[in-house]
């Protein structure tokens, strides 16, 4: 077969192109020796899909890529357009020679040892996969009792257009979810609603002051042991609360932060609670978080009856020569960075230990190890307070 690697890269997010620039690192040559694809048709990972009004200001924790700072953004341009052009100047500096738009359906065994990764633009085959394909492309929607029947308009974070839309001007808006999005959300739509109303499962836990690096490696820890026991990543707002900023305080102030308990049902016009109180609403916006979006690899059947995918570390536990980087505990630019440079570094010596079997093309002309070089930033508690959650 023609497309024959020993790596495939799927996902040029964060953690995809982390994983890329330590795989060329350590000798790997793009398009040759390893092949990053993506189904976005630009890059920016799920960066740029993000809504017009979450400027580059707002993001907290946003840690640049290894190898190449990220100084000097407007914090008053959208996010999507400042990270949008990094990734993009990213792969040009490091010649990643991102495939695009590539979408990967699924993977699965290739014989002796292989994978075979198949996809819009043609099957690779390969000795390890790598898969950074983050949680945006899966959002979540809890099923709520009426919600066929609401007459209105339902939409998701992912789908979220910003403030300065029919759905929410001038109407009555329910917010729903706990996390950073769901705030952010309701605080802009205040604005310009007729009435809004915030509901979570949960009390949310709001935290005065920065984050403390232990909160933020409890948190980490807390979702690595899941992983490790073959459940689903679960929320780290839980763990690392939300952090309360002066906006949030006067919303507080002015009554749009009070927070309700999760509604009973949903009604044709709108949401009732157990208590017999109801709130009629035009619009309702899931803010419900996401979940990884891990379907290509359903075909290698790696979920354990817990729900989710067994790891250690980045790998997976019942297959070496598939990673998850961006998953779980590496959900966030920090952790994705660090995730790219650990399934790498296991990657190449899995590669290397198969020595004694007959190497691939690819493999018999690569170069040898370029030196090892210093760690970067590790766990930073913002990056991990960041990561969206969803009310369980
Ligand atoms: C609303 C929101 C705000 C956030 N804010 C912050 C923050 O301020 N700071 C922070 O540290 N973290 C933040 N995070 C978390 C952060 O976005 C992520 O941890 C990190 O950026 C994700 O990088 P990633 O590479 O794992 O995923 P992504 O950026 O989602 O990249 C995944 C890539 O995989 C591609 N892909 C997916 N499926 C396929 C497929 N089947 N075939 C081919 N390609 C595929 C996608 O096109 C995409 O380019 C936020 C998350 C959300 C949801």
């Amino acid at each position: 077969m023609g497309n024959e690697v020993a790596v495939v890269v799927i996902g040029a997010g964060q953690a995809g192109l982390s994983t890329a620039f330590h795989l060329r690192r350590l000798g790997y040559e793009p398009g040759r020796d390893f092949v990053v694809l993506d189904h976005a048709e630009r890059p920016g990972g799920a960066w740029q899909f993000r809504w017009p009004t979450l400027t580059y200001g707002k993001v907290h924790g946003m840690h640049a890529l290894p190898g190449l700072e990220l100084a000097g953004a407007d914090p008053g341009r959208r996010s999507s357009e400042v990270i949008g052009e990094y990734f993009a100047a990213y792969e040009r500096t490091f010649g990643l020679a991102v495939r695009r738009p590539v979408h990967v359906r699924a993977v699965r065994e290739d014989g002796g040892g292989r994978l075979r990764v198949e996809t819009s633009a043609g099957a690779w085959s390969a000795r390890a996969v790598i898969s950074a394909t983050g949680t945006w492309d899966r959002p979540f929607w809890p099923r709520w009792p009426g919600q066929e029947t609401f007459l209105g308009r339902q939409l998701h974070t992912a789908t979220y257009p910003g403030p300065d839309s029919a759905a929410f001007t001038g109407k009555r808006v329910v917010v729903i979810g706990g996390g950073t999005s769901a705030v952010q959300h309701l605080l802009e739509i205040s604005e310009v609603a007729a009435e809004t109303a915030w509901v979570t499962r949960r009390e949310p836990s709001f935290r005065d002051g920065p984050f403390a690096e232990d909160q933020g490696r409890a948190a980490v820890a807390l979702v690595d042991r899941r992983v490790r026991q073959g459940l689903p990543p679960g929320s780290v707002v839980s763990v690392t609360g939300l952090p309360l900023t002066d906006e949030m305080a006067r919303a507080r102030e002015r009554g749009v932060l009070v927070r309700q308990p999760m509604f009973e049902r949903i009604a044709p016009d709108g949401v009732e609670w157990s208590d017999g109180r109801r709130m009629e609403a035009d619009t309702l916006l899931w803010a419900t978080g996401f979940r990884p979006a891990v379907g290509h690899l359903a075909p290698l059947r790696l979920r354990e009856p817990g729900g989710g995918i067994r790891m250690d570390g980045t790998r997976v536990a019942a297959d070496p020569r598939i990673h998850l980087v961006g998953y779980g505990p590496s959900a966030s630019t920090v952790g994705a960075n660090r995730a790219g440079r650990t399934a790498a570094r296991e990657v190449d010596r899995l590669l290397r230990g198969e020595a004694s079997r007959p190497p691939t093309k690819a493999t018999e002309d690569r170069p040898t190890a370029a030196p090892e070089y210093e760690r970067g930033n590790d766990l930073s508690p913002e990056g991990v307070a960041a990561a969206d959650s969803a009310p369980r």
